[in-house]
């Protein structure tokens, strides 16, 4: 109803490692549906950010915010969220029915509603027909997809997707992008999407926040970012082609 509702939020975030500061006061708020997108160059402190939501990490200073509720120290099982991660993390041994219930059976959902669910999301990803694969018997676009559907099949509040295409040639990534903003948009899953690809970011996002070394640079729409860099940063970083 309020689309000013934030589902995320982080307030003067700080973090050091060995005396490096990597992020150095990030001040963020995502709305609820919305695709969000963190962008900028390879150490710039994207995926410290994201794993501060995830409860993979503590900031030195600051508080993260889900829902309103304080989540600083809650741990990353009890924060209601899915990942993918750049690298396939899918279970080798399990078929993609089973990599897909796993999450299922640690939340306990009843046997006949397991298999609601996983049909419903493998349709979504395009994937339906492919349970019983095993994932070296999959694609790398293939066993991506099933990466999200395993993140989606359990209906979390908050998706975060940490490069979840740079593993992928061209062709599939620009098909994957298309398919995830439509995915996103059909379920409507609040979503944090890291990338260092320019293009991607503008063509996925509902907004994005281009980051540099540890700060933010500029967070507004993808068209305001491309017309209206705010920042010599910005400027330079979306106008130079990968
Ligand atoms: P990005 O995702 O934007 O590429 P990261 O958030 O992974 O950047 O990393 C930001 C910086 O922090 C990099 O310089 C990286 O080397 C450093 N860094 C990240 N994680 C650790 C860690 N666990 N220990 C030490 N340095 C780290
Ligand atoms: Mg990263």
């Amino acid at each position: 109803m309020n689309t000013m509702v934030s589902d995320v939020e982080i307030k003067g975030a700080t973090k050091q490692f060995g005396g490096n500061i990597v992020l150095d006061g990030i001040d963020l708020e995502v709305r609820q549906g919305e695709l969000l997108t963190l962008l900028g160059p390879s150490g710039c402190g994207k995926s410290t950010t994201l794993n501060l939501i995830a409860g993979f990490l503590e900031a030195d200073q600051g508080d993260v915010f889900i829902k309103g509720k304080k989540v600083t120290k809650v741990p990353p099982y009890k924060r209601d969220l899915g990942m993918v991660f750049q690298t396939y993390s899918l279970f080798p041994h399990m078929t993609v029915y089973e990599n897909l219930n796993f999450g299922l059976k640690l939340r306990k959902i009843p046997k006949a509603e397991q298999k609601k669910k996983i049909d419903r999301v493998l349709a979504l990803v395009k994937l339906s027909g492919l349970e019983h694969r095993y994932p070296r018997e999959l694609s790398g676009g293939q066993r991506q997809r099933v990466a999200i559907a395993r993140a989606l099949v359990v209906e979390p509040e908050l998706l975060l997707l940490d490069e979840p295409l740079s593993n992928l040639d061209a062709k599939l990534r620009h098909e994957l992008r298309l398919e995830i903003k439509r995915l996103q948009k059909e379920i409507g899953v609040t979503t944090i999407f890291v990338t260092h690809d320019q293009e991607e970011a503008l063509s996925l996002s509902d907004r994005v926040v281009v980051m540099n070394a540890g700060k933010i640079e500029q967070i507004s729409t993808p068209t305001s970012i491309y017309k209206h860099p705010n920042t010599e940063f910005v400027f330079q970083f979306i106008g130079k082609s990968n």
